[in-house]
């Protein structure tokens, strides 16, 4: 057990198919005996909700080996438009590039600085809020002025924007197998982070 995730996020579901899609997901990983009914809440911190899907009796063969008496905890699945942070204590992305000309907008300026610097990020963080609150929000590009939809941005350091994410909590890194076919499961593209409560 653990106090760390790897979370993986479906990058393109609308939030009105995300719960159809979360169902068909989860009975999937429970006909293959990934995971069972039985919810708990232990050993999982999820901001979204309290208990997730506790490990089926062949966990193992979607995770790598750590011995035989490691026991994973639940699995979150979490429905609804969301910012999901990979790492500690929702640090914003440092970068995030252009979906039109593919210049790179610099958030955080690591090394010389260690915050997002709030007047580039404060555009970004009302186009979330908003996509998060109506479903639409969009940032204009200072390189080429274009507007575009917030989802379409590509994030640095696996930040992601989503309405489906899947949180496996103490678990063994997942194989790159079973990410792959989750992700077709999915039909849709994904992004993938691990985190720390
Ligand atoms: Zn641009």
């Amino acid at each position: 057990m653990g106090d760390y995730f790897e979370r993986i996020v479906d990058l393109e579901v609308t939030a009105a198919d995300a719960g159809a899609l979360a169902e068909r997901t989860v009975d999937w990983m429970v006909s293959r005996g990934w995971l069972s009914r039985e919810m708990s809440g232990d050993t999982m911190y999820s901001l979204q909700v309290d208990e997730g899907y506790v490990p089926g009796p062949d966990w193992a063969q979607i995770a790598q080996e750590w011995g035989v008496d490691w026991m994973p905890g639940p699995v979150a699945v979490i429905v609804g438009r969301d910012a999901h942070y990979p790492g500690q204590g929702a640090i914003e992305p440092s970068a995030v590039d252009c979906p039109r000309c593919e210049a790179t907008t610099v958030i955080i300026d690591y090394p010389q600085r260690w915050e997002a610097d709030k007047a580039v990020w404060q555009p970004f963080s009302a186009a979330i809020d908003a996509w998060k609150e109506t479903g639409a929000g969009s940032a204009t590009c200072l390189s080429c002025t274009v507007t575009s939809p917030i989802t379409e941005w590509n994030w640095a350091d696996c930040f992601a924007l989503g309405s489906l994410a899947f949180d496996f909590w103490g678990w063994p890194p997942l194989t790159d197998e079973f990410i792959t076919e989750l992700g077709a499961r999915l039909g849709h593209r994904i992004e993938h982070h691990t985190g720390k409560f």
